[in-house]
């Protein structure tokens, strides 16, 4: 008799879901998992006839599987960028990225990370160094794995050493596949994946554009790292540049209005973190050690991470800092949650009224008035704090 309901998506269920595929990589049997868009814009496992209930994808669902080897006594805290100034300008933060695929690249390594394809993300392996542009910077969309962990593993015992880099969830999913010493994991400080449907609305209302053709540049640095833009692009053509803090759609994200569900409450910003190398942007990192240009906030994670790192610390600037330091700026590198208040309305409205409608309604830029009284306050804060530590 067939045990029911002992497959991954069944245990946890949609709410629970990352969209990791996890499971879809531990599944023995062929088609039966599909991964489809759910009506709210995310990737997610549906099963079909074939599956057999065997249960295996749920040691690879690292929502119900957590394997993690790191230790907290080895963390280790930087800010750092590229001395490549040129690495740094095609990058989000400080292109510690680029700086450690190069050290793979340039000794027939293979590095797994994030691409366009048709007006989506989707996750591959490149094996040479004119492939880096189109894995650097941050594409603020679900990235669909499909079969990438496998195919890491299937590199990595054909004697090649692999560079995943990924969302915290995507690998933590990974370490319960593979595990291996030729395997160094990356992933980034993670404020959440935003819905597809939400910005496939956006694009479609705005730009009378369909998402195929559209590319989009989420952190053009024209007017540096701090203030960046989104470049929306048609092919090749820029169609608009709008100031991050201007841009409809990505106010939606910045207010988690429309983010996957589990990212609210995202169980894998933990200590240790599941990756050897986590990555970020270093928001309020202290004037000295800062590079207007681009700073990232790197942690060391493991043994492993560290000796990568320290084979690629020649090419970069690196500051060792406090760990409270880096958080301070960056909640989402521990045990943040986030308030959801905004999507139950969000997504009852969605197809009702349009994306600028729904703007207004659910996530309007604030008042002025209000942000100067803000931003007043903060800055008093901020004085006080110094003169205090400085008391
Ligand atoms: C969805 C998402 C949310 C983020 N949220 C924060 C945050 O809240 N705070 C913060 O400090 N930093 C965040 N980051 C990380 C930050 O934006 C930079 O990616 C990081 O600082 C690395 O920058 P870099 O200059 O070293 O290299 P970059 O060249 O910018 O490298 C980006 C790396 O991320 C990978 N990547 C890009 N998009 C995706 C994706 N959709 N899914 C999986 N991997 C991807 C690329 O393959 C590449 O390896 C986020 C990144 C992503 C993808
Ligand atoms: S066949 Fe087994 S591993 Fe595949 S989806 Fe069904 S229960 Fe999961
Ligand atoms: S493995 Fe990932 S995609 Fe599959 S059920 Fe678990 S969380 Fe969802
Ligand atoms: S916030 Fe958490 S669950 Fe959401 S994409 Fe990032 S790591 Fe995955």
């Amino acid at each position: 008799m067939k045990i029911m309901n002992n497959s991954a998506i069944e245990v946890i269920g949609y709410d629970k879901c990352t969209g990791c595929y996890g499971c879809l990589n531990n599944c023995p049997i062929k088609g039966a998992i599909e991964f489809k868009k759910t009506e709210e814009g995310f990737y997610k496992p549906f099963l079909s006839e074939e599956c057999i209930q065997c249960g295996y994808c749920k040691e690879g669902c690292p929502v119900i599987s957590k394997v993690n080897g790191n230790k907290k006594e080895d963390l280790e805290v930087y800010s750092c960028w590229s001395k490549d100034k040129d690495i740094v300008r095609n990058s989000s933060s400080g292109g510690i990225f680029s700086e450690l695929a190069k050290e793979y690249l340039d000794n027939n390594g293979i590095v797994f990370g994030a691409k366009w394809e048709d007006g989506e993300i989707v996750h591959c392996g490149i094996s040479k160094l004119e492939e880096l542009k189109e894995l650097q910077k941050s594409k603020y969309l679900q990235s669909k794995i499909e079969n990438s962990y496998l195919e890491a593993k299937e590199y990595l015992e054909s004697g090649k050493k692999v560079l995943f880099v990924g969302t915290p969830c995507e690998i933590a999913a990974l370490n319960t596949i593979v595990n291996h010493e030729n395997l160094v994991t990356v992933d980034v400080i993670c404020h959440g994946i935003p819905s597809y449907s939400a910005y496939e609305k956006y694009i479609r209302e705005n730009f009378n554009l369909n998402i195929k053709n559209v590319t989009v540049d989420f952190r053009n640095k024209d007017n540096g790292w701090e203030n960046f833009n989104l470049t929306f692009k048609n092919k090749d053509q820029i169609i608009i540049k709008n100031n991050h803090r201007q841009d409809l759609w990505f106010r939606g994200f910045l207010t988690d209005t429309y983010l996957n569900k589990p990212c609210y409450n995202c169980e894998f910003r933990t200590l240790p973190r599941f990756a050897d190398i986590t990555l970020g942007d270093f928001w309020g990192v202290p004037a000295e050690v800062k590079n207007s240009e681009g700073t990232s906030v790197v942690t060391i994670n493991s043994k492993k991470g560290k000796e990568l790192f320290e084979n690629i610390k020649s090419s970069l600037e690196v500051k060792e800092v406090q760990w409270e330091t880096a958080l301070a700026g960056n909640p989402c590198l521990y045990n943040y949650k986030m308030n959801d208040s905004r999507r139950e309305g969000f997504y009852k409205d969605f197809s009702n009224l349009t994306f600028n409608e729904l703007h207004r309604k659910h996530f309007p830029f604030p008042n002025p008035v209000v942000s100067f009284i803000r931003r007043g306050l903060g800055f008093v804060k901020r004085r006080l704090l110094k003169v205090l530590r400085g008391a």
